[in-house]
């Protein structure tokens, strides 16, 4: 169930609100003034936040504002009068939408759930967007496995890339070539050690501006190699 916070010091405005959303099964919280809303706000995690503009003490603008800082909780923000509106939409505080009072409380349930469904679309995709490993001008795809060196892209064997990315994903860790071979090529008979000597080599060939002087994939003599970051 979406929790919903109203700030709202109007209290039958308040409570006509809370109706309408509790019909449409949603949790409502409403405070009176806008010090308590926004400490509820930050402390609590709302589903989505409901703010009247002119309220005693701290108004809806700075409760906007101070909520932004942290949080991306949607914000409807309502206010009595059109140029209040037009003003804060001109300003970019950061609400998500703006409602002129009176409203139909039917209109606000109406955007409440568009915004939920918007909001949760929106963290879904961050949730299933690649995974990168960036280090200096060394980008890794590891969704797509695509290898980029000052944005130019390089190509890779399967190895080659598992190998690198086993590398970066343990910074400042020293492999000896019989781990990396292990880890990398498992249980594949073909190949000994030094198959990792050469990888090192091409995938060095692909990263390094001086191979001879390796910024990325550093060589621990008589041990193995590490990867610098
Ligand atoms: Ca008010």
């Amino acid at each position: 169930m979406s929790r919903i916070l109203i700030i709202e010091d109007e209290e039958s405005i308040a409570e006509l609100e809370k109706d309408y959303l509790e019909l449409s099964q949603f949790e409502v919280d409403i405070e009176n003034s806008g010090d308590v809303g926004l400490s509820r706000a930050l402390k609590e995690d709302f589903d989505l936040i409901i703010l009247d503009l002119m309220l005693p003490g701290v108004d809806g603008f700075e409760v906007c504002r101070q909520i932004r800082e942290i949080k991306n909780t949607p914000i409807i923000m309502v206010s009595a009068k059109k140029e209040d509106i037009d003003k804060i939409r001109g300003l970019g505080m950061g609400a998500d939408d703006y409602m002129t009072k009176p409203f139909s409380p039917s209109e606000l349930v109406a955007r409440v759930k568009a915004h939920l469904a918007r909001y949760k679309r929106l963290v879904g995709a961050d949730e299933h967007r690649n995974q990168w490993i960036e280090i200096r001008g060394l980008k890794i795809d590891k969704t797509a496995r695509r290898v980029f060196v000052n944005d130019e892209e390089k190509n890779f064997t399967t190895k080659e890339f598992d190998l690198l990315t086993f590398l970066a994903e343990h910074p400042n860790h020293v492999y000896t070539k019989e781990e990396l071979f292990r880890e990398i090529w498992e249980m594949e008979s073909v190949g000994d050690i030094a198959t990792v000597t050469v990888h090192i080599k091409k995938i060095r060939e692909k990263i390094e501006t001086d191979t001879s002087n390796p910024q990325y994939i550093e060589t621990i003599w008589g041990v193995g190699y590490r990867f610098k970051v």
